[in-house]
């Protein structure tokens, strides 16, 4: 009877009289597929002592592999505890690491929104600024054109300029900003006793009266 296993090469395969895989190392075709164990068996021997070997030798494989598997189990039991370990210091710093990362991030965005609602203010205030400042700048301009050109209660008929009433383009043309005119000069010569910033012109009677005073 021949076998079908590799030959020349140390290979491990089931005996055919204990049925127990066995170191062999095959050099013919022809080889028994018998282990060194069980050759006495082969022939004439008595089949009760063959059987008696043959559990003899699977309860002392049994007894190996049981061992083997109860080492396992402590290992793995070791493993798991260890891994449990591991992993609850690991929550514990995700934990604590999330409860950094959310307080700086929740500072960096009231920071970031301060700075926006800050350069947002000033931008707003500068153009408010700027504005005034071309409001008072114009104003200042009628101011001077109004000075020559208003009605002259000593000369109900005439323009401050001499030109008989109706007939100055330069009053009829500023008549319908004498009321704004007039609302921004008091408003200034408010500011300006108050000590505040305004926007009279330096020759205004009221700044003059002030350097004086
Ligand atoms: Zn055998
Ligand atoms: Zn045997
Ligand atoms: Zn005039």
């Amino acid at each position: 009877m021949t076998h079908a296993h590799p030959l020349h090469v140390d290979v491990e395969v089931p005996c055919l009289c204990c049925l127990a895989p066995q170191p062999f190392h095959f050099t013919a075709l022809s080889d028994q597929v018998v282990c060194a164990q069980c050759v006495h068996h082969i022939g004439a021997e008595k089949s009760e002592r063959r059987d008696a070997e043959h559990v003899k030798l699977w309860a002392a494989r049994w007894a190996v592999s049981e061992s083997a598997h109860e080492e396992y189990i402590a290992e793995t039991d070791a493993l798991l505890v260890a891994r449990d370990i591991d992993l609850t210091a690991l929550r514990a710093q995700v934990t604590e690491l999330s409860a950094v990362v959310e307080g700086q991030f929740a500072d960096g965005i009231d920071g970031v929104r301060a700075l926006l609602q800050n350069d947002l203010v000033k931008r707003a205030e500068r153009n408010t600024e700027l504005a005034r400042r071309q409001i008072d700048w114009a104003m200042g301009g009628l101011w001077r054109i109004a000075g020559l050109h208003h009605d002259d209660p000593a000369q109900p008929a005439k323009c401050s300029c001499g030109r008989t009433a109706g007939s100055c383009a330069e009053s009829s043309a500023i008549d319908a900003l004498r009321q704004a005119l007039g609302d921004w000069e008091k408003k200034n010569v408010l500011l300006l006793q108050g000590g505040r910033r305004h926007g009279l012109p330096a020759d205004h009677p009221a700044v003059l009266n002030q350097r004086i005073r």
